[in-house]
C-alpha cells in the first residue's frame, strides 16, 4: 500500500508529462487535488500525514480528479473555486477563472478609494464578482453595483456575494451600461473580454474551458474596452476614475482610446511580471 507523500509525488509526475507545466506548478496543482479528494484538509495536514497509507476509497477519489486534470480541465473547475485577493470564490465554466494579474486592478482601485467615506462603485463584466466583491468587502462604505450580460455568471456572482457576506454589493443583468442609465458612479472598474478573436492561446491551457464571451473581443481584442471607455464618461461624476484591465501588448493602444474620451491623468500600471495590465484615467 503506497503512502500518501509517495502516491502525490508520483502524480505530480504524470501531470508534469502529461500538461507541461513545470515541475513546481505539478506539485501546487497535486497538492490542491489531494487536499480536495481528503475533504478539504489544509496544507499542514498533508505534510503531517505524509507518511499515512492512503486508502482504496481515497486513491479512487483522487484518481478521477487526476484523469480530469490530465484531459486539461483546469483545476479551479475541479475544485470548483480559486482564490482572489484572499478569499475563495465559486468558479464555474459559465465565468472567467480569476487571475492573479487581476489583483493588480484590485490595488489600483483600492488606492482611489476612501477607506472611510461614501462612495459608488460600478463593476462591469464581473463574472465571479471577484472584482466587485473584494472591493466591496475591503471598503464596507461603499456600494457596488456589479453587473454581467450572462444570467449564470451572475447567479455564481451573486452566490459569491452571499456566502462572503459583501452586503454592499447589488448585482444586475446588463449588457454594459444598459442597467444603470442614468446613474453616475465614483468608481468603474472591469476586466472585460481582450483577447484577439484569432489568439491561437485561446487554444491553449485553462482558456479551451472558459466562456468566450468572456475572453475574446473582436479583432484587435478591443471591441468592448472601446465600447466601456466611449460610455464611461456619461456613468462618471466629475473627476471619477475608471480603470480597465487589458492585454500586455495593448497598453498604448488603451491609453489612446481613452485620452480620445474627456480623460486626463491617463496611465497604465504593470502586473508582477512587469506587463502593462491596466489603464486609468479620471473624467475631466
Ligand atoms: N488574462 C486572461 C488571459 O489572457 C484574459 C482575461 C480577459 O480577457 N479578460 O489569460
Amino acid at each position: 500500500m503506497a503512502k500518501l507523500k509517495s502516491l502525490m509525488s508520483c502524480a505530480a509526475n504524470r501531470l508534469q508529462q502529461a500538461s507541461g507545466l513545470d515541475q513546481t506548478e505539478a506539485r501546487i496543482e497535486i497538492r490542491a487535488l489531494m487536499q480536495h479528494s481528503l475533504g478539504g484538509v489544509n496544507h499542514a495536514w498533508l505534510i503531517a500525514h505524509g507518511d499515512d497509507t492512503v486508502t482504496d476509497a481515497l486513491r479512487v477519489r483522487f484518481e478521477s480528479l487526476l484523469a480530469r486534470r490530465i484531459q486539461g480541465e483546469p483545476v479551479a473547475h475541479i475544485l470548483g473555486r480559486r482564490e482572489f485577493y484572499g478569499r475563495d470564490f465559486a468558479v464555474t465554466p459559465d465565468t472567467l477563472i480569476p487571475r492573479p494579474d487581476t489583483e493588480i486592478l484590485v490595488e489600483t482601485a483600492l488606492d482611489r478609494i476612501p477607506p472611510d467615506q461614501a462612495c459608488e462603485i460600478l463593476d462591469m463584466g464581473t463574472g465571479t464578482g471577484a472584482i466587485g466583491i473584494t472591493l466591496a468587502l475591503e471598503r464596507p462604505h461603499a456600494q457596488v453595483t456589479i453587473l454581467d450580460y450572462s444570467e449564470a455568471a451572475l447567479a455564481i456572482a451573486r452566490e459569491n456575494a452571499r456566502q462572503l457576506s459583501a452586503h454592499n454589493v447589488a448585482a444586475l443583468h446588463s449588457d454594459w451600461f444598459s442597467a444603470v442609465q442614468g446613474q453616475r458612479f465614483d468608481l468603474i472598474v472591469s476586466n472585460p473580454p481582450y483577447v484577439e478573436a484569432d489568439d491561437p492561446h485561446l487554444q491553449q491551457g485553462d482558456l479551451r474551458f472558459e466562456p468566450i464571451t468572456a475572453l475574446a473581443s473582436g479583432t484587435d481584442g478591443l471591441d468592448d474596452i472601446r465600447r466601456i471607455v466611449a460610455h464611461a464618461p456619461m456613468h462618471l461624476k466629475p473627476s471619477g476614475w475608471l480603470i480597465i484591465e487589458h492585454g500586455y501588448n495593448q497598453g498604448e493602444a488603451v491609453r489612446s482610446i481613452f485620452s480620445g474620451h474627456y480623460f486626463a491623468n491617463v496611465h497604465t500600471v504593470q502586473d508582477l511580471a512587469g506587463h502593462d495590465r491596466v489603464t486609468l484615467g479620471q473624467l475631466t
